[in-house]
């Protein structure tokens, strides 16, 4: 039987989304006919994430995805994906209170840079993702080092996906100078590059830059369907 995947999503909705469209596709992938994906969608007011992240209240935000964790696990979830790269920062909480298990989308990537026999990456996401040390150490203990931008480049990535990405706007520019800081990332060593911000890839696609680069929506999508279809038997 097919696993009932969970998802925590709204962070932001265009990037819910993706998860939804990509997890539909890859089960009908792989099975064919009209199946598609058993899954839950606990679906949030980014507005409110959002702003108890600027003012770094995480703990908060801790009870918040605890709850809908909670919720998706009542609701017959078989696991669940927290559908933001900077909201992992507390999911190691939420795992902690609740019996199924959290997806991790570091981990999942982590899985995809090793099999290209990468370990050196550069890092693109929100400034949390980038600068608060739980990304990258949980892919040190992947053995992967992780390379992100400088001060300047990091907070222009930041307003990119706060002021345009997660509001659905799309801009040429803001595309190029993205381009710009992933070459750089490479110039100082990066073999490959993580779009560790769900939205990210909505911008960015492999054709724009010559390094790999890590989608990590599709990553984590496509180890939800993984799960989701190997457990079944
Ligand atoms: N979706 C973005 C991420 O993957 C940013 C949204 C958020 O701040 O949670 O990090």
């Amino acid at each position: 039987m097919m696993k009932t995947i969970g998802l925590i999503g709204g962070m932001s909705w265009e990037s819910t989304l993706e998860y939804y469209r990509l997890i539909n596709e890859l089960v009908s992938e792989k099975l064919g006919d009209l199946h598609s994906a058993k899954c839950l969608i606990y679906s949030f007011d980014f507005e409110e994430i959002a702003r108890e992240q600027e003012k770094g209240n995480w703990k908060r935000l801790a009870e918040m995805l605890i709850n809908s964790a909670k919720k998706l696990e009542l609701a017959g979830a078989d696991f669940v994906l927290i559908c933001t790269n900077t909201m992992h920062k507390v999911a190691k909480e939420v795992q902690e209170k609740i019996s199924i298990q959290v997806i991790s989308i570091i981990d999942a990537t982590a899985e995809e840079i090793k099999k290209k026999g990468i370990s050196r990456v550069g890092l693109l996401g929100t400034l949390f993702t980038m600068e608060d040390g739980f990304y990258s150490q949980q892919l040190a203990e992947h053995r992967i080092e992780t390379l992100i931008p400088e001060k300047q480049d990091r907070e222009f990535v930041h307003r990119v996906i706060f002021d345009e990405l997660c509001k659905g706007i799309f801009k040429g520019e803001s595309k190029r100078r993205m381009v710009e800081i992933i070459e750089k990332l490479n110039k100082k060593g990066a073999e490959g590059v993580i779009l560790g911000c769900t939205e990210i890839p909505l911008l960015i696609k492999q054709e724009d830059v010559s390094i790999p680069i890590f989608d990590t929506t599709f990553i984590h999508s496509k180890k939800a369907v993984e799960l989701a279809l190997e457990l079944s038997e």
